[in-house]
């Protein structure tokens, strides 16, 4: 008999390996089928390695005791009933991360959403008269009280509420954008595309960096229903550029019996240049401005649930409310739970910044960034050597079509991994338990500690220490 057909014969059977007290334990707390999968993963791809390896002497297998297996075993069930879904460690400096979820709730968020997620609740109930109510019930007062307006409803996210205006406004009809204004978002969200499903005429005006008023005039004819504006925002133009501003715009609209429609994107409600960063329109200013409605994001610059925000003119609303297709895109009762929440801290700018993450984030101050990293980089050298740890001035950005110019001067904290590549490393890291995403950059990992929550930094050091090969921080 061959080494091969030997080893293959000495493979223990998958019950004897669930007797093993390791997995009979997990048996005990985990589901049946996933333990036996985990086990049998395990056999299969001992079983591919004494087949496949070289010389059929089973290289690589350095031990095939039923107890080697079964940790083996143990690992793999472990890993198959880690969710899915988990929280990460943001190091990368990217504030609204699309792939990392975006904008994270603000702590009185989360409780509005754990407060209902596991009972009933007044969704759509008056309690006043025990009628059916709306949910967006809950929302609506809040919205028209920060942002001006007479009216609002919310759908699931903002390329829903721009469909949606767009179909409830002006199906069939014209609508007149600016070419410099037909922009692509992440998520290949392209206003010309989500235009043409809805039913609209787009009708581009001007050129990439110039658009008159006298463009947007020259193109209005009786198909025309809106002109509409789109916020730029996840890139900016500079040098020789011109464009129609909101006021100018809903006032050429008024004009000739159209609608102004606009699609801001981020949904500032506070000033930017008050902490510091490039300026950019409010969903205020624009109502003010004179626009009969304004669309914008839950999970931007708001820093709520994803969700679609439509604020404006009652009769339009209640346009976009009775719209079939608003019922396809319709918000759930936790992102209105955790938007209610957000918009009620939004009432006070101060505490709104002090409490909502990703306001938190744009505002930590650049002494705050340097001290943590300065710790940081205290036991990372302890253990890694001077030579390995360093501190950069970079730059954070905000991300999430947001401020697109906006630099956060900020601090890097570097790590150049002893014996390993800082691809492995960043790969390690992403791996971990919670994951970590980094930045990469020269043979070095990059750290930046402002879209780490201060909170997190013991975790951060404890992942690096794992990642990297220094055992566990003191
Ligand atoms: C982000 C963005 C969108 C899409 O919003 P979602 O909430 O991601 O659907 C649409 N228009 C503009 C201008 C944006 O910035």
């Amino acid at each position: 008999m061959s080494d091969r057909e030997s080893l293959l014969r000495e493979l223990p059977a998958v019950d004897r390996l669930l007797q093993e007290p390791a997995l009979a334990e997990l048996l005990g707390r985990m589901p049946r089928r996933l333990v036996l999968a985990a086990v049998q993963e395990t056999l299969q791809g001992c079983r591919e390695k004494i087949i496949h390896g070289a010389g059929g002497t089973g290289d690589g297998l350095s031990d095939l005791s039923v107890t080697s297996l079964a940790r083996e075993a143990v690992e793999r069930a472990q890993k198959r009933a880690r969710p899915g879904l988990r929280p990460v460690i943001n190091a990368t400096g990217v504030i609204l991360h699309t792939n990392l979820g975006r904008a994270p709730l603000a702590a009185a968020a989360s409780e509005a959403v754990a407060g209902i997620m596991e009972q009933y609740c007044n969704l759509e109930i008056d309690l006043e008269d025990g009628r059916r109510g709306s949910r967006q019930a809950h929302l609506e007062g809040l919205l028209c009280e920060l942002t001006g307006a007479e009216a609002a409803v919310v759908v699931n996210n903002n390329a829903a509420a721009v469909f949606l205006i767009l179909n409830s406004c002006a199906a069939g009809k014209e609508v007149i954008v600016s070419r410099g204004e037909l922009v692509e978002i992440g998520g290949s969200f392209r206003l010309p595309e989500v235009m043409a499903a809805s039913g609209a005429r787009l009708v581009e005006v001007g050129t990439t960096n110039k658009t008159y008023r006298r463009d947007y005039e020259g193109a209005v004819s009786d198909e025309t229903a809106a002109l509409m504006k789109v916020h730029t925002s996840n890139y900016h133009m500079i040098g020789f550029t011109a464009s129609v501003d909101a006021a100018a715009l809903a006032s050429l609209a008024h004009d000739r019996n159209l609608l102004a429609l606009e699609d801001l994107g981020s949904g500032l409600l506070f000033d930017p240049t008050r902490y510091g960063l490039p300026p950019e329109p409010r969903v205020q200013d624009s109502i003010a401005a004179g626009m009969d409605l304004v669309t914008f994001s839950g999970d931007k610059l708001l820093g709520g649930p994803q969700a679609g925000i439509i604020v404006g003119r009652e009769e339009l609303i209640r346009r976009v409310r009775t719209n079939q297709l608003a019922r396809v895109m319709r918000v759930d009762k936790l992102a209105v739970a955790a938007l209610e929440s957000t918009l009620r801290l939004c009432l006070d700018e101060e505490r709104a910044v002090r409490s909502i993450p990703a306001w938190r984030a744009l505002t930590f101050s650049l002494a705050g960034l340097q001290e943590r990293a300065e710790a940081l980089a205290a036991t990372l050298k302890e253990r890694f050597g001077e030579g390995a740890v360093g501190l950069w001035e970079g730059t954070s950005r905000v991300g999430g079509g947001a401020l697109p110019t906006a630099e956060l001067p900020t601090v890097l904290l570097s790590l150049q991994p002893p014996r390993l590549e800082a691809a492995v490393v960043a790969g390690r890291l992403r791996c971990g338990d919670p994951p970590v995403l980094v930045r990469l950059q020269q043979e070095k990992l990059l750290f930046d500690l402002r879209t780490v929550f201060p909170e997190q930094d013991p975790l951060l050091l404890r992942a690096l220490f794992a990642a990297a090969g220094g055992g566990t921080p003191q």
